[in-house]
């Protein structure tokens, strides 16, 4: 065992309990041994290395429960308007196909691709729920310091491809994670089997979940424009049988399906009936809000507190860089501050921490700074005069442009490094 390390700072902010005024943790071999004032434990581990951070905020590393790493090459999608849901989707999917023959190799998506890991990891982010039609996130996961949770993603709404689509399923290796993409693009029994193997191997399902209204219509009526572009791409017509009644929507169509439960991760989940509320919370389901690509798409807006008000503690994610202009979780945080003023900030700071953390089963490792955990905690600095207040510091980090954020970990590793 190596010898304890004793980090504080002006600030530090547990997420799970009030932010601590002259905090610390005390850190050995990577993962959190105690947590308090600077002085109750300076006296509990007299033995403990030392590293004051002076004006600084201590927090648990980000976690963005959503994002699409492969499309990272199609950032500029998101630099004019997108008209709207369905004309973006055309417009990726064309020009998804252009870059693909551009480049055959994948070198330019890969170097993209790339790029926005280490954006992530200089803005603090340590865990990355990444979807990915291809295998780009696997092959580059290990350039990411960070855990980077790939999920392979199958869709696929005709009845005619749904013996293949199975087979594909069945196929996958065990320790790959899936998803699937939207109730209004994958066949019901396709959802059911993800479900099944998820629930099998013990693993989260996310789907993207009530994101353009014509979701739901579709999914009511199996009309409207949903419908119709769906007809237009695969030349399917009349196989989708509406499980819901015109009063329900997206959650009532999952929980039919049998897909609600605590490891499955609904993304968006833009348009969401009070009835639906009581599902998602009544069956433990998680959820992801991505707000800057909600405002990109036009798609409507998901009400966090709407959400906390059923007890459920929303995750954040950026979503694509083909959606999320800028591309930042704490930006995700500051669009939301905005959206909802009301919002206590530390529940939007909450969302971007212990929220991913539990719609991603990593609770255990990452989301709080609480003992056990690991040791990936940033360093934010804060301005002259620092916040006075619990409540004005967490309204400065949700709120603010933030200067460079660091991580103990980094600098535990030069402390090692030095005295050997
Ligand atoms: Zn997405």
């Amino acid at each position: 065992m190596n010898v304890p390390y004793l980090h504080s700072a002006a600030w530090v902010v547990p997420v799970n309990g009030a932010p601590i005024r002259n905090g610390a943790v005390i850190v050995q071999d990577d993962r959190i041994v105690a947590i308090g004032t600077a002085t109750e434990l300076h006296t509990r581990f007299p033995e403990a290395g030392l590293h004051d951070h002076g004006k600084a905020a201590l927090t648990p590393a980000l976690v963005n429960a959503h994002t699409h790493i492969e499309l990272a090459n199609l950032a500029e999608l998101a630099e004019t308007q997108s008209g709207g849901f369905i004309p973006w989707v055309m417009r990726l999917m064309a020009l998804r196909k252009r870059r693909i023959a551009e480049d055959p190799q994948g070198t330019a998506a890969r170097n993209a691709s790339l790029q926005e890991c280490a954006r992530h990891s200089a803005e603090g982010v340590s865990v990355l729920a990444d979807i990915g039609n291809s295998n780009l996130a696997l092959e580059i996961m290990g350039h990411f310091p960070g855990t980077l949770l790939s999920f392979h993603e199958h869709l696929g709404l005709s009845e005619k491809t749904l013996a293949r689509n199975l087979a594909r399923l069945e196929s996958e290796p065990k320790n790959r994670l899936c998803s699937g993409h939207a109730p209004y693009s994958t066949h019901p029994a396709l959802l059911q089997a993800l479900k099944e193997r998820a629930r099998r191997l013990g693993q989260v399902l996310p789907i993207h979940t009530a994101e353009p209204l014509s979701e739901l219509e579709f999914l009511r009526s199996a009309s409207g424009p949903m419908a119709d572009f769906i007809l237009g791409y695969t030349g399917m017509i009349g196989v989708f049988q509406p499980l819901i009644s015109p009063a329900e929507g997206s959650v009532h169509y999952l929980d039919r399906l049998g897909l609600l439960d605590a490891q499955t991760l609904c993304v968006h989940a833009v348009h969401v009936s009070e009835a639906e509320l009581e599902l998602l919370a009544a069956s433990g389901a998680k959820v992801c809000l991505c707000p800057t690509s909600n405002r990109f798409l036009e798609v409507g807006r998901a009400s966090a507190a709407r959400f906390l008000a059923h007890g459920i503690l929303p995750a954040l994610g950026t979503d694509s860089q083909a959606s999320s202009p800028g591309l930042s979780l704490w930006q995700e945080m500051r669009l939301l501050a905005e959206e909802e003023p009301d919002l206590d900030p530390a529940q939007i700071f909450a969302m971007a921490t212990l929220g991913g953390a539990q719609a991603l089963g990593l609770e255990e490792d990452y989301g709080t700074l609480s003992p056990g955990r690991k040791a990936d905690i940033l360093v934010v600095p804060l301005q002259e005069p620092a916040p006075a207040t619990a409540e004005a510091l967490l309204q400065t980090l949700v709120g603010q442009q933030l200067s460079a954020v660091s991580r103990i970990g980094e600098k535990n590793h030069e402390n090692r490094a030095n005295k050997a």
